[in-house]
C-alpha cells in the first residue's frame, strides 16, 4: 500500500508535558509509522478554554501506511496511553494528537476532517508546521503552509521552548 505523509499536533498542559510528548512520540513511532520530522517544542497559552495552564506544543510528520480512520485511531490509542479524559470540549488535557493534514486528502466524515479546520485559525498549531512543512500546500486552501501563518489573524503568543 502507498504510504502518506500526515502532520500530527501534540498537545499537553497536564503533568509533565514534555516527557508526554516524548511518550507520544515514541508511541506513534511505533503504532502509526515512520517519524520522519519533529519540530521544536513551542509554549501556548490554552485556547478557547483560557483558564487553564499553557500548553506544550509539537508537530510531528509521519510517513505512515495507514488508512486516515486507521491513523485517527492510533492517535486516540497514545492519548489514551496517558490517560486522557474527555469531559468539557478544550479542557486541560494529558496528551491531545490532532491529524492537521493527511497526504493532501480532503476528508469530512462525523469522526474526522482533514485538513483540521482549526488549523487556519490557531497560531500554535500553525507555528510548528511551518517549521517542518513551511512549503506544504493546504489542499482546500490553495496557500502554503507559511503563508498562512503570516495571515493568520490568531494573536496568541508561541514561544519556542529550549529542547
Ligand atoms: P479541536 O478539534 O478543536 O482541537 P479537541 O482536540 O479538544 O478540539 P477532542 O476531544 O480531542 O477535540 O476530539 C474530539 C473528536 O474529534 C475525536 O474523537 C475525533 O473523532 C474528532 N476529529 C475530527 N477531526 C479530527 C482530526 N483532524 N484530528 C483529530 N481528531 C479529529
Ligand atoms: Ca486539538
Ligand atoms: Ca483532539
Amino acid at each position: 500500500m502507498a504510504s502518506t505523509l500526515a502532520y500530527l499536533l501534540l498537545g499537553s498542559n497536564l503533568g509533565d508535558r514534555a516527557a508526554r510528548l516524548a511518550q507520544a512520540r515514541h508511541d506513534l513511532a511505533a503504532t502509526a509509522g515512520c517519524l520522519v520530522a519533529a519540530s521544536d517544542l513551542y509554549q501556548t497559552a490554552a485556547w478557547g478554554l483560557e483558564d487553564q495552564p499553557a500548553f506544550l506544543n509539537q508537530v510531528l510528520a509521519i510517513e505512515t501506511e495507514l488508512d486516515a480512520p486507521s491513523l485517527l485511531a492510533a492517535c486516540l490509542a497514545a492519548e489514551q496511553q496517558q490517560g486522557r479524559e474527555r469531559q468539557v470540549r478544550w479542557a486541560a488535557r494529558t496528551l491531545d494528537v490532532d491529524i492537521l493534514l493527511f497526504g493532501n486528502a480532503v476528508i469530512h466524515t462525523t469522526t474526522l476532517t482533514v485538513p483540521h479546520p482549526a488549523l487556519p485559525a490557531r497560531r500554535f498549531a500553525l507555528t510548528p508546521l511551518a517549521e517542518v512543512a513551511p512549503q506544504v500546500v493546504h489542499p482546500q486552501l490553495h496557500r502554503t503552509i507559511a503563508q498562512l501563518l503570516a495571515a493568520c489573524p490568531d494573536m496568541l503568543a508561541v514561544a519556542r521552548v529550549a529542547s
